[in-house]
């Protein structure tokens, strides 16, 4: 009982601090679009047959007064509970679209994914938002796709369809992301309309030590070209995973093997490069350019 009582007055501080944290995140990021202080990093998208990068995916980043950067997972969650979510997607599908077009300026087409939390969904109305931004830069909406995850689409599913149907007219994709974490089954999101499954990364954590795993992404690649839907395997780090993903027929993968979340000059240059590094190790799966 002794020891609970200490146990207890420990934790309580520690609580403490911890919402302290947040509340100084939450004052901070009040700021932080007006400060210019919000980034964006692109990760490249690779079609597996081709070995070409076909699109990337932008990521947030917050880069703080001292200079360092923080990831999305330790801000949104703020941004979401706070509201501030609604001018930080204002921002970020701006500067995603702005991008789009400074690349196609120099030749460039990729396909653009913006990520989109649910709580949006509730709060705004997402056509709107994303015209706004699509008039003001000029940018295709048929290059731009809205990744939503798992979790997002069930538990929302009503309000989140309706909104869909409006996207898509704009001729904008939608991409369901981090797919085989929850519940949802193919055969329910094929109810909803959807353009692209991403198969999380949890699959390519295990899909070298687990044949239940191999069996499961096997059957969902088959699922997906059966039912038209275009997929994406997230998190790809090694060359062998690349290789299964390939000769199992995945059309696109995505992950620190292809290239980590960067600058859109890196990312360009990427694009430029005429043999990019996986060409070689992916020899035999892809055909050469
Ligand atoms: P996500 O959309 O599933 O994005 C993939 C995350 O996995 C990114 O983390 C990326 O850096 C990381 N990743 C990619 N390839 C690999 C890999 O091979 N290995 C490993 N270990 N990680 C990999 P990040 O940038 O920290 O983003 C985390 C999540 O934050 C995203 O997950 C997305 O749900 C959310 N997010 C990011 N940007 C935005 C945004 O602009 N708006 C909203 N609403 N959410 C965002
Ligand atoms: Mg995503
Ligand atoms: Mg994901
Ligand atoms: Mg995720």
């Amino acid at each position: 009982k002794q020891r609970g009582g200490n146990g207890y007055r420990l934790f309580e501080p520690e609580m403490e601090k911890a919402e302290a944290v947040i509340r100084r995140i939450e004052l901070d990021l009040h700021d932080a679009v007006r400060n210019d202080e919000l980034v964006l990093h692109y990760q490249p998208q690779v079609d597996l047959r081709s070995g070409q990068i076909t699109g990337v995916e932008a990521l947030l980043r917050w880069r703080r007064p001292d200079g360092s950067l923080m990831a999305p997972g330790h801000f949104l969650p703020v941004a979401e509970e706070t509201g501030l979510i609604v001018p930080i997607t204002e921002w970020v599908l701006h500067e995603a679209c702005g991008q789009l077009v400074r690349w196609s300026k120099e030749g460039l087409t990729l396909r653009m994914a913006v990520n989109l939390s649910g709580v949006l969904f509730h709060r705004v109305d997402m056509q709107h938002m994303l015209t706004e931004a699509i008039t003001t830069t000029g940018a295709q909406p048929a290059q731009l796709e809205l990744e939503l995850t798992e979790s997002v689409l069930i538990h929302n599913a009503d309000i989140v369809n309706r909104q869909f149907k409006a996207l898509r007219e704009l001729g904008t994709a939608i991409a369901v992301d981090d797919f085989g974490t929850g519940y949802a089954s193919l055969g329910y999101l094929s109810r909803l309309v959807i353009d692209r499954i991403k198969f999380d990364k949890s699959f390519m954590d295990r899909l070298e030590s687990s044949e239940t795993d191999q069996t499961i992404l096997r059957s969902m690649i088959m699922l997906c070209r059966n039912l038209g839907i275009r997929m994406t395997a997230e998190g790809i780090e090694r060359p062998e995973q690349a290789r299964w993903l390939a000769a199992h027929r995945c059309e696109e993968g995505q992950g620190f093997y292809f290239g980590r979340p960067q600058t859109p000059d890196r990312v360009e240059a990427l694009v430029r490069a005429s043999l990019p590094h996986w060409h070689q190790e992916m020899e035999g799966m892809i055909s050469p350019i």
